[in-house]
């Protein structure tokens, strides 16, 4: 069964919902910690990011970690040769963006060319050490819409990516995170002020989502509420101030968010 979850800027203070025929039912705490209806209920709510008070990043993880070069016409684009093993960094968690945020660009003396790559990101829903595939595949509560911001001059220039792909706003994410869905063949499709710029399939990830959750929970833990964005098709692009960039997941929603200088 799909369930699809939000959170939401409450007046009191920020809460997880899960949105069920246009009303956002109210939990005690994230859905992958246990949460569980309050019994309070917020009509007028859909599956984007649209209601009568403001919609949050749907996660607040303690670990942001991506996979780079997982689609092969990606690692190409960027004239890279594919991995023969998952390729993992971090973004730190000050770089999360609410749905319906503004990416900020950095000033042009720090970076002159910051890229949008579409993703499906997932949220680990168990503890995760040394799993195998099988494990780390019942151990996924949900996946949701991410960009990995990336000031593509900085990746080249630097070893780590830390700056690159770590700035503040350069993780939007959202609006829903959605679980029970089969991830093996999910399109992706990206755009910028309504021109396509991304068009990919999860089918098409060189190292599948259990595949990555393994590989990882081989050398740290993956705890509840942790986020893997899972790499970028083809198609990677610029973004400018004034863009509004706009990313579908089929089967999650649209995530949608404006560029702006810094
Ligand atoms: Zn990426």
């Amino acid at each position: 069964m799909l369930r699809r979850f939000a959170r939401i800027a409450r007046s009191q203070q920020p809460a997880y919902v899960e949105l069920i025929a246009g009303a956002a039912h109210v939990l005690d705490r994230a859905p992958w910690l246990g949460g569980e209806t309050t019994g309070e209920c917020l009509p007028g709510f859909d599956d984007e990011a649209v209601g009568p008070c403001a919609r949050l990043a749907p996660v607040e993880p303690r670990k942001i970690l991506c996979v780079g070069r997982n689609y092969r016409a990606h690692a190409k684009e960027l004239g890279n040769e594919v991995p023969v093993e998952p390729m993992l960094f971090f973004k730190p968690s000050t770089s999360l963006l609410d749905p319906g945020g503004e990416v900020v660009l950095p000033p042009s003396a720090i970076s002159a060319r910051v890229e949008h790559e579409a993703e499906l990101a997932i949220v680990v829903g168990a503890p995760l050490k040394r799993a195998d595939e099988a494990a780390a595949a019942s151990a996924i509560f949900g996946a949701t819409v991410a960009c990995d911001v990336t000031a593509r001059d900085l990746q080249k220039k630097d070893g780590q990516w830390w700056r690159a792909k770590g700035m503040d706003t350069f993780c939007p994410v959202g609006p829903v995170v959605v679980s029970g869905l089969d991830l093996t063949e999910l399109p992706i499709v990206c755009s910028v002020n309504g021109e396509l710029r991304q068009r990919g399939n999860t089918r098409d990830m060189i190292f599948s989502v259990p595949r990555v959750l393994s590989f990882v929970s081989q050398v740290m833990t993956l705890e509840p509420g942790d986020l893997i964005l899972t790499g970028t098709p083809e198609g990677v692009g610029p973004l400018a101030a004034g863009d509004q960039l706009r990313i579908d997941v089929d089967g999650i929603g649209a995530l949608t968010v404006g560029v702006r200088a810094g």
